[in-house]
């Protein structure tokens, strides 16, 4: 992995089966939600140890990005906007190159507004490109309806999300706000809740055991996504990226296409998957059935 100067980067130009390009800008975050898979504030995941890019850095990697109209590159981690340089990150990127932001809108709007260029987060799709996550006793729902419509009205598009945990009272709550928000023209949407709770799975995965398996197997694995840890460093899947396990490559490797994504790498974690990678879900046209990694040769198991 040798790190490259600007003048000898190549393009990545994600093909039309690579469904996502994420940027993790920093895995820090200002809340502290129990269920957090990001583990921060001095937490033992080997990436949180790792060196972290700098803005300039970060720009060079974005603008060699060829991306198609529908395929943004969403800016996320933890929580993006605290990363540094930040403003100056939107402010730097090549005309035309588009961002997704998920946040969890705890930043200060005004400084947002004044900062960031509307054109890099606005782009048609069917959902708004800065997605707010609303986690019950983290972030409060009447601030973030505040600004959300201080962001709408300064002509930025976003949409809150709430997760439809199984407890009851937690998913009444989520449901009675999301009544709430649609009422008051807010674009509330709810996402379902994934992984364990009270010893039972929950969410749709493809591949069994492949979640919380208890034992982990060997496999070779693949996904259709170019995804960036804080260091820059390239993984095949997000378990792989918040563990720092096995990356392949660097962002800035000169030699780096979006080739590289499509390759069968060996895996020994088959069973720690992160859900995100092997849930069936719906794909960024909105069509059901898709998932993020594909997975061979599944030590002992049928395929
Ligand atoms: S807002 Fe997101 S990144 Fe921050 S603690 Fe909550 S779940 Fe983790
Ligand atoms: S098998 Fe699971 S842990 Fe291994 S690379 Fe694939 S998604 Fe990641």
């Amino acid at each position: 992995m040798e790190i490259s100067t600007e003048s000898e980067l190549g393009p990545i130009r994600p093909a039309e089966w690579h469904n996502y390009v994420a940027f993790f800008l920093t895995l820090r975050c200002n809340l502290k939600c129990p269920y957090c898979i990001n583990l921060h504030d001095g937490g033992s995941r080997s990436t949180m140890g790792k060196r972290t890019m700098d803005v300039e850095s970060w720009i060079k990697a974005a603008n060699r990005l060829e991306l198609r109209p529908d395929l943004p590159l969403t800016l996320q981690g933890g929580e993006p906007t605290l990363f540094p340089g930040f403003f100056r990150f939107v402010n730097a990127l090549k005309p035309g190159l588009k961002c997704d932001l998920l946040t969890n809108l705890t930043f200060d709007v005004a400084e947002f507004i004044a900062n960031v260029p509307r054109e890099v987060f606005l782009r048609e799709a069917p959902y708004a490109p800065i997605r707010v996550s609303y986690h019950p006793g983290q972030n409060d729902i009447d601030e973030l309806v505040w600004r959300y419509f201080q962001l709408e009205e300064a002509g930025f598009r976003i949409g809150i999300y709430g997760i439809l945990h199984p407890d009851e009272e937690k998913r009444s709550h989520i449901l009675a706000t999301k009544e709430r928000c649609l009422k008051l023209g807010v674009d509330f949407r709810t996402k379902e809740y994934l992984g364990e709770w009270q010893g039972q799975l929950y969410g749709q995965f493809k591949y069994p055991g492949s979640v919380m398996g208890g034992q982990l197997r060997s496999c070779r694995c693949r996904t259709g996504e170019l995804l960036v840890d804080p260091a820059g460093l390239v993984y095949k899947c997000h378990a792989d990226l918040l563990e720092g396990r096995a990356p392949y490559a660097h962002v800035l490797d000169a030699d780096l296409t979006a080739d590289a994504i499509d390759e069968f790498r060996a895996c020994d974690s088959y069973g720690d998957c992160n859900p995100c990678d092997v849930k069936v879900k719906t794909n960024r046209f909105q069509q059901f059935g898709h998932t993020s990694v594909e997975i061979v040769d599944v030590d002992g198991l049928a395929q």
